[in-house]
């Protein structure tokens, strides 16, 4: 059987092991913390994810975790709407609507699908390199042979690093994010929005369980040193209603702040038998909210690609050929609607505003059709493949007990059944409610 090592527990790290299962490989998942991080707010999940979801036979359970608002939209500095979006036309338009989970929680969901055994937490890969047709992993725990390995190991990848010396750092994006989730709101309800000042925005979705998951950003240098939720409450607190209640709501010490970088373009995300998914290929600022659907996105193609060729090398070609284009594309235009969402001189926000109301809702969603309506290639039986060549198993030369765990257990019930394109229950608040104030 062959085997493959991911490095990095994230959602891209996870949900590849989870494809990768499906097609019949054996995995280990290596990550660097020392357990499996529950760290994180919000995320958005557009249908693209939620298909993603589907291949991997998640999106039932994510959906119920998952919060869904009617309506949201932009609200300029005074509260005023420039343009408001049907969550209802996003479902009847792409299958789903636009689902907000908490991140910690949708990890326990993909962990939840892979055997305790395949996940080892305090094991930080320090070097990767290529043993034949395979490569072999050195981490803290030992060392591990396998036919590939999926670099999952987020915007500071120590595998592109690596594999890929020649490739520009990442760069800083000009701007911050503040991401936090606030207690339970008691039922005040509130629509959705997102707020653009000048040079500064804030916004908030629902999450299950009467919660909110507010997301700030502004342009400033990075490394700022302030506390974090005193700065929020300094640039926004002032901002109108209800952002000073959800302010109210977030508790002190919940807030991350990260500096937001985007990774240069990368000329392949394949280098030998090592492939890059996730931030780690294409890292990229958050205004669109597709860092975790492009992740998900990924590891289904990766596994499809490597169901479809018979040949490893040739699959992780393909899976290069699909994935670098149209990721990168999105890469672009958050970077673009990012400029202007953070536009700090008061002329251009005032035209970006005039720009936002005179375009019809229509008309923007459906320049998103290229992003949301990606579908999964599908995850065929696998014809002629040949066994991958010598050393098919992940191999414990050191210090590790049981090699790649049970791994195996391939599954034929997969490819976007499972509730793709289903109608994806638009609008409503099913599942609200579960898991509250988890
Ligand atoms: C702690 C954290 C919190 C986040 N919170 C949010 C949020 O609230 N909202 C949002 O929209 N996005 C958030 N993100 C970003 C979002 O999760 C990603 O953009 C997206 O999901 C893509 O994920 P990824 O799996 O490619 O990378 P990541 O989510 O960054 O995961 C990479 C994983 O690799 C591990 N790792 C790194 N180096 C090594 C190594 N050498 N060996 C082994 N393991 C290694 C890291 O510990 C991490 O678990 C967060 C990311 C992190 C790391």
């Amino acid at each position: 059987m062959p085997a493959a090592v991911v490095v990095g527990g994230g959602i891209g790290g996870l949900a590849a092991a989870i494809g990768l299962r499906r097609i019949g490989w054996q995995v280990t998942v290596l990550e660097r913390g020392g357990a499996f991080s529950e760290i994180g707010a919000g995320l958005a999940l557009w249908p693209n994810a939620m298909r993603a979801l589907a291949a991997l036979g998640l999106a039932e359970r994510v959906r119920e975790i998952a919060g869904v608002e009617s309506v949201g939209g932009v609200r300029d500095q005074s509260g005023r709407w420039l343009s408001r979006t049907d969550n209802a036309e996003v479902a009847r338009r792409h299958g789903w609507p636009l689902l907000m989970v908490h991140r910690a929680e949708l990890l326990r969901e993909l962990m939840a699908a892979l055997p305790g055994e395949l996940l080892r937490a305090d094991s930080e890969v320090l070097d990767v390199r290529p043993d034949g047709d395979g490569v072999v992993v050195e981490h803290r725990g030992g060392r591990v042979r396998a036919d590939l390995v999926v670099g999952a190991d987020g915007v500071r990848s120590r595998m592109r690093r690596q594999g890929w010396p020649e490739a520009e750092a990442p760069r800083y994006a000009g701007c911050t994010a503040w991401r936090m989730v606030t207690e339970p709101l008691g039922g005040r309800g509130a629509e959705g929005a997102l707020f653009w000042g000048r040079g500064e925005r804030i916004g908030f979705a629902a999450l299950p369980g009467g919660r909110f998951y507010c997301f700030a950003a502004a342009r400033v240098p990075e490394g700022g040193a302030e506390d974090p939720y005193a700065e929020v409450v300094r640039r926004f607190g002032g901002w109108p209603d209800p952002v000073p209640e959800m302010l109210a709501a977030v508790p002190p010490d919940a807030v991350m702040r990260h500096d937001v970088y985007e990774t240069p373009p990368l000329a392949s995300y394949v280098r030998g038998r090592v492939a890059l998914v996730g931030d780690a290929a294409h890292a990229m600022e958050p205004t669109l909210g597709q860092g975790a659907g492009t992740a998900l996105e990924d590891a289904v193609t990766l596994a499809a690609c490597l169901r479809a060729e018979p040949d490893v090398d040739a699959a992780l070609a393909r899976y290069d050929r699909v994935r670098r284009p149209r990721t990168q594309a999105i890469a672009r235009r958050s970077a673009r609607l990012g400029a202007a969402g953070l536009v700090a001189w008061a002329p251009g926000a005032w035209l970006r505003n005039l720009a936002a109301r005179l375009v019809p809702p229509g008309v923007l969603l459906r320049s998103m059709d290229p992003v949301l309506g990606w579908t999964p290639p599908e995850l065929r039986e696998q014809r002629g493949r040949s066994a991958p060549r010598p050393g098919g198993q992940a191999r414990t030369d050191s210090g590790e007990g049981g090699g790649t765990g049970s791994g195996g257990g391939a599954r034929t019930d997969s490819g976007g059944r499972d509730r793709a394109g289903s109608g994806g229950g638009a609008g409503g608040s099913r599942g609200r409610g579960r898991r509250a104030g988890a």
